[in-house]
C-alpha cells in the first residue's frame, strides 16, 4: 500500500489524459464543482488535433479538429478545470483510499482518477506517412471517407479493421485498394466474404508500403512485393491505414482488468475493478473511437466519479469554481 506524498498536490479528480475524454470529464467535474487537474504529456486534443476537419460532431458542420479540442479546452477552463503538463507513469492506492499519481513533472493525490490516455494507431513508419496524415493519410474510415467521392484509395492491413473500414470507405470511393502484406486476410470469415463481394474492393497481396507521397497531399504510394522484390506505385488520393491500434495502458498493466488488446475493462459507468479509477473514451474496451463517443465516456465517468466521492469520502463539492467563471 503507498504512503501518501505529503507534498503532492491534493485534488478530488485528477483526469489523465487531455483528449476529447478528458477534456468532456474535465468539464463536467469542474461544473460538479470537484476540484480538477488534468494532466497532459503533449498538447491537449489528443488523437483529434490532428485532423484538419471533422464533420461528424452532432450541431457542428465542420470545424478544424484542434479548434474543436481548443473550444473544449477553453470551456473546462472556465468553469476551473487546472491543467499540468506531465507523462503519468504510475497510480497507487493509499490506504485511505485516495489515489496517488506519479508523473515525470510532480505526485498528485486524488479521490478518484479518470483513465482518458487513448490509443495511439499503429504506424507504418514510412517516410511520407507523417508529413502526409490529415492531408490523405487517415487512421479512421468512419470519420475521413466521406471526403474521397468517386476516387480511388488504398486501405492498408488485412485484419477485420481494415476489412471493416474499408467496405466503409467503399461506401464513397470510386476503387479502393486492398495492400496486405500476406497472400491472405487475417480479418474474420465474415468480414472476407464481405471484402471479396464487394466489387470496388481490390486486393494487392504481398506488398508492403515503402512510402506515401504527394506534396500538399497524398497522390501515391510506393510499394514493394515481398516474394518476387518488385517495387512498383499505385496512384492513390488517400491512404487508410489500420494496422492495429496501441491503448495507452503500459503503466497500468497488473492493475486493472484489461481485455487481450490492453484495453481496461470497465462497466456502463465507465467503472474499472479498482474503486475510484474510471476509465472512458479510447483506452476503454468496445470503444466506437469517435469524437463524441469519447467525450461521452468522459462525461459518464466524471458524474460516477462525484457520486462515488460523496459515498466512498463523504465529502460535498470544496472549490468555489463560479468564482472562476464570474472572475
Ligand atoms: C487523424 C484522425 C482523425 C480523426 N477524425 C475523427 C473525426 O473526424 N470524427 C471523430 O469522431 N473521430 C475522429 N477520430 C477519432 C477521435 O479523434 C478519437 O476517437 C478521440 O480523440 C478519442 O479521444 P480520447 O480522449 O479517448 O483519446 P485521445 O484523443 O487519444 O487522447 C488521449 C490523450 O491522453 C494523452 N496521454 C496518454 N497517456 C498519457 C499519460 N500517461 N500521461 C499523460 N497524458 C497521456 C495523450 O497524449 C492524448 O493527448 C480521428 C482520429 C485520428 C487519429
Amino acid at each position: 500500500m503507498a504512503e501518501i506524498d505529503t507534498d503532492a498536490k491534493q485534488c478530488d479528480i485528477v483526469i489523465i489524459g487531455g483528449g476529447p475524454a478528458g477534456l468532456a470529464a474535465g468539464l463536467y467535474a469542474a461544473r460538479a464543482r470537484r476540484s480538477t487537474l488534468l494532466i497532459e504529456r503533449k498538447v491537449t486534443g489528443g488523437q483529434i488535433a490532428l485532423t484538419a476537419a471533422v464533420e461528424n460532431y452532432p450541431g457542428i458542420d465542420s470545424i478544424n479538429g484542434f479548434d474543436l479540442a481548443d473550444a473544449m479546452h477553453k470551456q473546462a477552463s472556465k468553469y476551473g478545470m487546472e491543467t499540468a503538463a506531465g507523462d503519468v507513469s504510475a497510480i497507487e492506492q493509499a490506504a485511505d483510499g485516495t489515489h496517488l499519481v506519479q508523473s515525470n513533472e510532480g505526485a498528485y493525490a486524488a479521490r478518484a482518477v479518470i483513465l482518458t490516455g487513448g490509443a495511439d494507431y499503429d504506424k507504418l513508419g514510412v517516410p511520407g506517412e507523417e508529413r502526409l496524415t490529415g492531408f490523405g493519410v487517415s487512421y479512421c474510415a468512419t470519420c475521413d471517407a466521406a471526403f474521397y467521392k468517386d476516387q480511388t484509395v488504398a486501405v492498408i492491413g488485412g485484419g477485420d479493421a481494415a476489412m471493416d473500414e474499408g467496405l466503409f470507405v467503399a461506401r464513397y470511393a470510386k476503387k479502393v485498394l486492398v495492400v496486405h502484406r500476406r497472400d491472405e486476410l487475417r480479418a474474420s470469415a465474415i468480414l472476407q466474404e464481405r471484402a471479396f463481394a464487394e466489387p470496388k474492393m481490390e486486393f494487392v497481396w504481398n506488398t508492403v508500403v515503402e512510402e506515401i507521397v504527394g506534396d500538399k497531399t497524398v497522390t501515391g504510394i510506393r510499394t514493394k512485393n515481398l516474394v518476387t522484390g518488385e517495387q512498383g506505385s499505385l496512384d492513390v488520393t488517400g491512404v487508410f491505414i489500420f494496422i492495429g491500434m496501441t491503448p495507452n495502458t503500459s503503466y497500468l498493466r497488473e492493475k486493472l482488468r484489461m481485455d487481450g488488446g490492453g484495453h481496461v475493462l470497465v462497466n456502463e459507468w465507465m467503472e474499472t475493478d479498482v474503486p475510484g479509477l474510471f476509465a472512458a473514451g479510447d483506452i476503454r474496451a468496445n470503444s466506437a473511437r469517435q469524437v463524441v463517443t469519447a467525450a461521452g465516456d468522459g462525461v459518464t465517468a466524471s458524474i460516477r466519479a462525484d457520486h462515488y466521492i460523496t459515498d466512498a469520502f463523504g465529502t460535498k463539492p470544496t472549490i468555489a469554481a463560479a468564482a472562476a467563471v464570474s472572475a
